[in-house]
């Protein structure tokens, strides 16, 4: 089989990580974050200060101040967190599709098919903990192994903070010594049954037959006798790309005044870009159709070197094509449709348009306030405008089939 090659890549002491970057003097504090000592609760995030007294994730808050007294006690806020996330692992998707979110903080890359691209991939796995750590500001532990269980087990021996790499045939050698408890298949009453037997290290679990192993675990007896192995041939679940986004109106009256078109497509732009943001997903193709009142439909489309995400240039481009379908027409116009299609989870990389963060910034926060406040409380210039026109034309009898903006 080809060997393949797989990075683990994990935020150390997460939570903690990012309360210490937003107040710097929490450095070097036993920060335990997940609530105040006197609620019910757990914590989720200890840093490694707080771990020396021997509090770890999970564990009740109670406990923890018992264990932790001085220990800084922060309730902690998710949507910051989730939004360091989803900076994470726009970064990492920058070096391969193959991405797979095992969690907030944690990450595996599958670079086997990208493998033309790198020249080493040991210095490529240095290289993004490195941007990681530079761009975020905050410690990662990374492993390197052919499959995602030496990776995660890599990593492990890698916290915190470092990067451990599991060399071609040095499998054997690294499980060897390893407790068995590392290995995720193994629950706590393996454990004992496993203790029972004087098995400790998973070298030790090699001596054990794959059917005395079945007649114990029954099918995860059989996991383990591969796990303990480093045998794993599980793929990465990696989160699907749709073809293509897409959306439209159709109007009850067709429609003939231009202003009124184009503030609709400017609408329509803008409810594209949502779930394209929400996917992290760039366009190469953007598509513009019309329905004419004798039903008749035509489109045209556009591919595009560097991908779009961001609203003001989709419509930019999507009014151009729609002019040029319009203006050509005598008929009025009975549907308007916007398509984004050939997708990719990738910031475009171009020395020309460099990537505005700023913009895609902008659009979190505008979707954050639509998402609490409604759509209409955000509105671009042309959708105020069309929304404008819709109050006028509704005060005239006429009605769009979009009934209201502000929904
Ligand atoms: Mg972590």
């Amino acid at each position: 089989m080809r060997r393949r090659f797989i990075i683990h890549i994990d935020i150390d002491a997460f939570f903690a990580a990012i309360e210490e970057l937003l107040n710097p003097s929490l450095k070097g504090k036993p920060v335990i974050v997940g609530g105040l000592p006197h609620e019910r609760g757990v914590a989720s995030t200890a840093s490694y200060e707080a771990r020396r007294y021997g509090v770890h994730s999970g564990m009740p808050l109670r406990k923890a101040y018992q264990l932790c007294p001085h220990g800084i006690f922060i309730r902690g806020n998710y949507q910051i967190y989730q939004t360091f996330s989803e900076k994470f692992f726009h970064l990492l998707s920058q070096y391969t599709p193959d991405v797979e979110e095992a969690s907030l903080d944690e990450a595996y890359l599958d670079l086997t098919r990208c493998r033309p691209l790198y020249f080493s991939f040991s210095r490529t796995a240095r290289e993004i903990k490195q941007r990681v750590e530079k761009e975020l500001g905050i410690s990662v532990s990374v492993g390197v192994g052919s499959n995602k269980i030496l990776a995660k087990l890599a990593t492990r021996r890698a916290k915190p903070g470092g990067l451990f790499e599991i060399g071609e045939g040095r499998e054997e050698e690294f499980l060897k010594d390893l407790g068995i408890e590392c290995l995720p298949g193994i629950g706590p009453k393996a454990q004992v049954i496993l203790r029972m037997l004087n098995i400790h290290k998973i070298g030790d679990l090699w001596g054990l037959p794959r059917p005395t192993l079945r007649s114990l675990f029954g099918l995860s007896g059989e996991e383990l006798f591969l796990q303990s192995r480093g045998i794993d041939s599980r793929p990465l679940v990696t989160a699907s790309v749709p073809k293509s986004v897409s959306r439209e109106t159709t109007f009850l009256q067709d429609l003939w005044d231009r202003r009124l078109l184009l503030a609709h497509l400017a609408y329509l732009c803008d409810r594209l870009t949502l779930p394209l943001r929400r996917g992290r997903l760039f366009a190469h193709i953007i598509e513009v159709k019309v329905r004419y009142s004798d039903f008749k439909t035509e489109a045209r489309r556009r591919l595009l070197v560097s991908p779009v995400q961001e609203m003001g240039r989709i419509y930019s481009i999507a009014q151009e094509l729609f002019l040029g379908l319009f203006s050509s027409s005598r008929l009025s116009l009975r549907l308007v449709g916007v398509k984004a299609s050939d997708l990719a989870r990738a910031r475009p990389l171009s020395l020309f348009e460099p990537y505005s963060e700023r913009s895609e910034r902008l659009g979190l926060a505008v979707d954050q306030v639509r998402e609490k406040y409604g759509f209409g409380s955000l509105l671009t210039v042309r959708e105020k405008m069309l929304e404008s026109l819709y109050s006028f034309e509704k005060k005239r009898g006429f009605v769009l089939k979009t009934a209201s903006l502000t929904k």
